[in-house]
């Protein structure tokens, strides 16, 4: 049997016709940038997220930039991120030019973990950007608490857990305002990219639209040293299409998972472990073992594609060599890079596909 890493075919088999017509009904409009359907998603999206306030941009990683510069974080400053996220978290906060500090996460959750916050944290600190990393919420109540004691602030990256829920209340909501990607792989994916902020606070939500638009509050009138970071429209009118299904999608990712933790019965096989008052939304379902790459070779010679996220940790990356991390300074992000491995997850996958998964990793495979 065949098992794809993942499959956008079954949640745009449901929607050809009308996603077609909304890519029409823009078409036809004339109207591609900075317009009504940019401002209707922004107005769905932030209703969605149970927030006053959404600014559309053009994708994740300028949303976690463009909400810094709302904040006013610069050279001199640090902010906080997880070791082991994906590079977007740590290279928005260079490109204000404020120094990423890496925080180790929990193995078992891979949630950067509370605890070692305390320890990174200087005169210089800023903001803390937890990522709810696979689609599993943060430890928010732990994080704001100690935001709130050193008066930082809390930006979450979102990008991997669009819907997800922690004791009821959407992520993206849960610290002073989150950055979302809508790059197509993700929960709620546009067919280019795209991505959005969300907050409940006016002044920083009207300065992420101006920044996004050249620094513009009105046509050639420009307040601040902007960016064109956009949300365009027919990106914006697909987006309204997906995110009328998003809550039905992630159930369906939740039942695989439960399947994926209920049926992997082998001893040689780490599965994640979701903590109390999360509602996960799976972005990437992760296990661990020590015998990683036979076991990708193993259920690639089934059928079974898996991805690694991520194969080589942030700190030991060319691109951050500047900061002198060795191997060995970041155990828990290292360990995780050469032990993780992403099995197949999508709305769509079947049954039978699961269930096939589950049977060969519960085979040896070493
Ligand atoms: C995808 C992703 C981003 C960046 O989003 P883009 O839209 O690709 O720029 C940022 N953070 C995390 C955790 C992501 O997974």
């Amino acid at each position: 049997m065949k098992v794809p890493f993942n499959s956008f075919q079954p949640m745009h088999d449901e929607l050809q016709q009308e996603l077609q017509s909304a890519i029409e009904t823009v078409v036809k409009s004339n109207w591609f940038v900075l317009g009504e359907q940019k401002q209707l998603f922004e107005a769905e999206f932030a209703s969605f997220c149970g927030a006053k306030y959404c600014v559309g941009v053009g994708n994740g990683l300028e949303a976690i930039y463009l909400l810094l510069r709302a904040y006013e974080i610069g050279p001199g400053d640090e902010v906080i991120v997880p070791s082991n996220t994906y590079i977007a978290t740590a290279l928005a906060v260079s490109y204000t030019g404020a120094l990423p500090v890496f925080v180790e996460p929990k193995k078992e959750t891979y949630l950067i973990d509370p605890l070692l916050i305390r320890e990174k944290i200087t005169e210089n600190t800023k903001a803390i950007i937890p990522v709810h990393l696979y689609g599993q919420p943060a430890d928010m109540n732990e994080i704001n608490a100690i935001a709130k004691e050193y008066g930082l602030l809390v930006i979450e990256d979102v990008a991997q857990a669009h819907g997800a829920r922690y004791y009821g209340k959407r992520t993206g909501n849960l610290g002073n305002a989150g950055a979302f990607s809508f790059y197509p792989g993700k929960n709620l994916g546009a067919m280019g990219d795209a991505g959005a902020v969300v907050t409940n606070d006016e002044t920083i939500a009207d300065r992420v639209r101006v920044l996004s638009n050249y620094g513009s509050d009105r046509k050639y009138h420009n307040l601040y040293k902007g960016h064109n970071s956009r949300l365009d429209e027919i990106q914006a009118a697909i987006l309204r299409v997906k995110l009328k299904e998003l809550d039905r999608w992630n159930t369906h990712r939740r039942q695989t998972a439960e399947k994926y933790l209920n049926g992997i019965q082998n001893q040689a096989i780490q599965k994640p472990i979701v903590n109390a008052g999360r509602e996960p939304v799976w972005h990437i379902f992760p296990i661990r073992t020590a015998a990683r790459d036979a076991l990708q070779t193993h259920l690639r010679d089934h059928g079974i594609e898996t991805l690694i996220h991520y194969p080589i940790p942030m700190h030991l990356q060319e691109a951050y060599q500047d900061l002198n991390m060795k191997e060995g300074a970041l155990p828990i992000a290292e360990e995780i890079a050469y032990t993780e491995l992403s099995l197949p997850m999508f709305y769509g996958i079947t049954d039978e596909q699961v269930e096939y998964v589950i049977d060969v990793l519960n085979h040896d495979f070493v």
